[in-house]
């Protein structure tokens, strides 16, 4: 049985790791060097989710601009976006999504822009880069920040072209630039369905000074002791259930929640743990050998779709994703035996619980396209050529019946 997502830790991952817990900051600091080297970015900041991470952020943020208080997010996304948002003590506001790409739809998103706005949150779903070109031309014209979050899109790159607009904005230039590093702030996590992942953890990168002192000048809570053991024991967990022999039995156990999204603003800030940086650190100077796995799988998958009828979600031209999942519009049941899930069940305009903290009315047809029919394909490490056969059969089997 394939886990949806698989990130398994080695056994000297788990030694090297333990090893850091007893040698004090010294996993951080280098940890910090290497997201410096990888993203470029002058300033690295860590939290214990990307949660975390997104909503200091933009706390930061509203420091430096104490009268705009609402976020633009797409319609359709991960929960944990609108919860750093609502956790921040600000208001959403959607803007909807091409279902052909995921990429923002641009009249939706400069539609939503309002005076009170305080930065475009932009995702790159399933490692296929967003364009960032549009939004970032856009965001030039009304001064507006782009929170470019690369959670799921860590090692992704995209080229960018010089626009006369967006000529002395944040990071604008020619050229091949990383996900995540577009914008005046950029977000990546380490949480268990991500391209690395340290258990759980959120990175935060910035050239913007300002923004810089701001972080800095917050207050981090130090991880407790019960939480490092804690973070540890599911680190070893992870070592070895996410394998397909043994994935039936945490499957097997509705409350471990696997691979479910929740709306849940309240959840916990403090910084990544000694234990976390060294994990994160070892797998980062993996990410290109991950990272081409999943792009091999990713195209066995869409090689064998091709032609059948399941509308693959197109990377946009001059993009290279990495390929978290591989998403596709198919209106199916999910296969959990070949980690095939549904994406998020419901676009964000859906969500009862987000109503009280959101501005503006939809529609947001894209983004209740998505929600009604993607469907996403795992690309990890165990996903293999026989399985993934196999689960194009079933998958056709299921679509004759
Ligand atoms: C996973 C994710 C995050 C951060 O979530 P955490 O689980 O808190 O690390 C943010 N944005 C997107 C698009 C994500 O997929």
């Amino acid at each position: 049985m394939l886990a949806p997502a698989g990130m398994p830790f080695t056994l000297a991952d788990m030694v090297a790791a333990l090893a850091a817990v007893f040698s004090g900051d010294e996993a951080l600091r280098g940890f910090g060097r290497d997201v410096e080297a990888f993203s470029g970015q002058k300033h690295v900041f860590f939290f214990s989710s990307g949660r975390a991470a997104m909503s200091c952020g933009l706390t930061a943020l509203q420091a430096l601009h104490p009268q705009r208080d609402e976020v633009l997010l797409p319609a359709y996304t991960s929960y944990s976006v609108p919860s750093a948002v609502v956790h921040a003590g600000l208001k959403v506001r959607l803007y909807d999504l091409d279902p052909q790409t995921m990429s923002p739809q641009p009249e939706s998103l400069a539609a939503a822009i309002t005076g009170k706005t305080l930065c475009i949150v932009v995702c790159h779903f399933y490692g296929l880069p967003a364009d960032m070109r549009t939004v970032l031309t856009l965001a030039a014209e009304r001064g507006i920040p782009v929170l470019d979050d690369a959670a799921q899109a860590m090692g992704a790159t995209a080229s960018i072209h010089d626009t006369e607009a967006a000529k002395g904005v944040a990071n604008v230039g020619s050229g091949q630039r990383k996900a995540g590093t577009a914008g005046t702030l950029g977000l990546f996590s380490m949480s268990r369905g991500k391209t690395i992942s340290a258990v759980d953890g959120g990175i935060l990168v910035t050239d913007d000074e300002r923004l810089a002192r701001a972080l800095t000048a917050m207050p981090l809570r130090s991880p407790s002791v019960l939480r490092q053991m804690k973070t540890a024991i599911m680190a070893l967990v992870l070592c070895f259930f996410l394998h397909p022999r043994l994935y039936w039995i945490p499957a097997g156990l509705p409350w471990l929640r696997l691979g479910e999204s929740h709306f849940a603003p309240e959840f916990a800030v403090a910084g990544l743990t000694a234990f976390q940086a060294a994990l994160g650190r070892r797998m980062l100077a993996r990410l290109p050998d991950i990272n081409a796995r999943r792009r091999a799988v990713a195209a066995l998958w869409r090689s064998r779709l091709k032609g059948d009828g399941a509308g693959c979600i197109a990377p946009l031209p001059d993009t290279e994703p990495v390929w978290l999942r591989v998403p596709v519009m198919e209106q199916a049941e999910a296969l959990q035996e070949f980690g095939i899930v549904r994406g998020y069940p419901q676009s964000l305009d859906a969500l009862d619980e987000l109503k009280p903290h959101r501005r503006g009315n939809g529609p947001y047809p894209g983004a209740a396209l998505l929600a009604e029919k993607l469907m996403t394909l795992p690309t990890h490490c165990y996903v293999t050529e026989a399985a993934v056969d196999e689960a194009v059969q079933a998958m056709r089997k299921g679509r004759a019946a």
